[in-house]
C-alpha cells in the first residue's frame, strides 16, 4: 500500500451515533453521500448500521446501487433528483426518493407499477432551503397522491438552510421553517394521510434547534466527528474519524536562499532539512493551504513543521529544520489524530471541512480502525 492514506476510525463513528442517539431519542439516518464524505461508503454504511443507524442516505441513483451490490438491505434514501430516465435504476434498488412534485411522482409511480413493486417514497416539503420539495401548502396534496397512486409515503421531510448558525435572525429563520413543516404535517394528517416517519435535522438542527428533531435526525458532517460551529463541540463532544497520514519519502538539506518547489514562492531562510511527502492536490489535499499548514511529524520528539513551497499534484514538501529529530520514512500526519483536524485546515483556507473530507479521494487508500 502506498505511504499516504486515510485512516478511518469506524470506532469513534460508534461513539459519536451513540452521542446523537443519546441527545437526540431519534431514529439515525446517516448520509453516506459522496463516498461517505470521503470516508468510503460501503465500510462506513455497514459500520453505521452495526451500531445502530436506521436508515442511510445518498445523494445519487449509482451511490445507492454500490450499497445495495455490496450487500447493505437497510432502507437508503434518495436525497437528489434523478434524470427520468434513471427511475427504473432505483426502483429496482429499492431506494427511498425525496418527491416534491406530481410529475415524479407519477413517473416513480409508473416505474414502480411496470416492476411491480411496491416503492416507498417520503414527501420534500421546502421550507425554505430553496433546492427542492414542495410548498408547505401542497404537503396534504402530495401525500394522498403519493399514496393514491399505489406508492408507499414512507416518510416527510425537510431540509434546513441555517441551522448551522447561531445569529439569531437564523434562529428566527430555522424556527419559521420548523413552524412550515408543521403545517404541512398537519395538512397531510388532515387528509387521513400518514405522513410515515418524520426527518428534518441536519447537524445544525440536532445541536441547535431541539424542536426539529421529530422521529429521524440526519446529521452527517457531525457523525464524521466534527461540529464546525459556535459552541458546537461543546454541544457534542464528537471526535474526527479521519486521519491523513503519509510518510517522508526523500530527506535532503537545502542551503540558505535556495527555494523549492513550484514558482519559487518559498525560499529557506537558513541553512535546513526539507522533507518530501508523496501527497498532493491530486489526492485532495488543498493547494491553497501551501504555505498555509503544518503537518505531524513522527519521529523521537514529534512535532509540527510547515509546509515549504506550493502543493504539487502527487508530492509537497515539509521543512524539518536545521537539526531534524526526524529521518527518511518517518511518519507524517497531514490533518486528524495527533496533527489539527480538517476543521482547522478548512478554517485556514476558507472552506468547511465537508470539503476537506470529500475531496480525499480514491487514490488514498482507506485503512479502517475498528
Ligand atoms: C447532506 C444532507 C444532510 C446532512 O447534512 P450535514 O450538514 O452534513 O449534517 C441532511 N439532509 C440532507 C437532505 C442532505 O442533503
Amino acid at each position: 500500500m502506498r505511504a499516504t492514506r486515510a485512516v478511518i476510525h469506524l470506532d469513534y463513528l460508534r461513539d459519536n451515533i451513540a452521542l446523537v442517539r443519546e441527545k437526540t431519542g431519534a431514529a439515525i439516518c446517516v448520509p453516506v453521500k459522496a463516498d461517505a464524505y470521503g470516508h468510503g461508503a460501503l465500510r462506513t454504511a455497514q459500520a453505521a448500521l452495526k451500531y445502530g443507524a436506521a436508515y442511510l442516505a445518498v445523494a445519487t441513483v449509482a451511490e445507492g446501487e454500490e450499497l445495495r451490490d455490496g450487500g447493505i438491505s437497510a432502507p437508503i434514501l434518495l436525497l437528489s433528483v434523478p434524470l427520468p430516465e434513471e427511475i427504473p435504476r432505483l426502483i429496482n434498488a429499492a431506494l427511498e426518493p425525496l418527491a416534491g412534485d406530481a410529475a415524479y411522482i407519477d413517473a416513480l409511480a409508473g416505474a414502480a407499477g411496470k416492476a411491480r413493486k411496491k416503492a416507498s417514497v417520503h414527501l420534500k416539503v421546502d421550507t425554505g432551503m430553496g433546492r427542492i420539495g414542495c410548498r408547505p401548502g401542497e404537503a396534504g396534496e402530495l401525500a394522498a397522491r403519493i399514496t393514491g397512486s399505489g406508492l408507499l409515503l414512507a416518510g416527510t421531510a425537510t431540509h434546513f438552510a441555517a441551522a448551522d448558525s447561531t445569529a439569531e435572525d437564523d434562529r428566527v429563520f430555522t424556527a419559521g421553517q420548523i413552524q412550515s413543516f408543521r403545517t404541512a404535517l398537519h395538512g397531510i394528517r388532515a387528509r387521513g394521510v400518514d405522513p410515515g416517519i418524520v426527518h428534518a435535522a441536519n447537524t445544525g438542527a440536532v445541536l441547535f434547534h431541539k424542536s426539529g428533531w421529530f422521529d429521524m435526525v440526519r446529521p452527517g458532517i457531525l457523525l464524521y466527528g466534527y461540529a464546525p460551529l459556535d459552541g458546537g463541540k461543546k454541544a457534542l463532544p464528537v471526535k474526527p474519524l479521519m486521519e491523513l497520514e503519509s510518510r517522508l519519502v526523500f530527506v535532503k538539506t537545502v542551503k540558505k536562499g535556495e527555494s523549492v518547489s513550484y514558482g519559487r514562492i518559498w525560499t529557506a531562510p537558513e541553512d535546513t532539512v526539507i522533507g518530501t511527502i508523496p501527497a498532493g492536490y491530486a489526492d485532495g489535499l488543498p493547494r491553497p493551504a501551501s504555505g498555509k499548514w503544518d503537518v505531524y511529524v513522527d519521529c523521537q520528539s514529534p512535532s509540527l513543521r510547515p509546509l515549504a513551497g506550493r502543493i504539487c499534484m502527487d508530492q509537497c514538501m515539509v521543512d524539518l529544520g536545521p537539526r531534524p529529530a526526524a529521518s527518511r520514512w518517518d511518519r507524517v500526519v497531514i490533518f486528524g489524530g495527533p496533527a489539527p483536524d480538517a476543521e482547522v485546515l478548512a478554517s485556514r483556507i476558507g472552506t468547511i471541512p465537508y470539503e476537506i473530507c470529500c475531496n480525499i479521494n480514491k487514490r488514498v487508500p482507506r485503512v479502517y480502525v475498528e
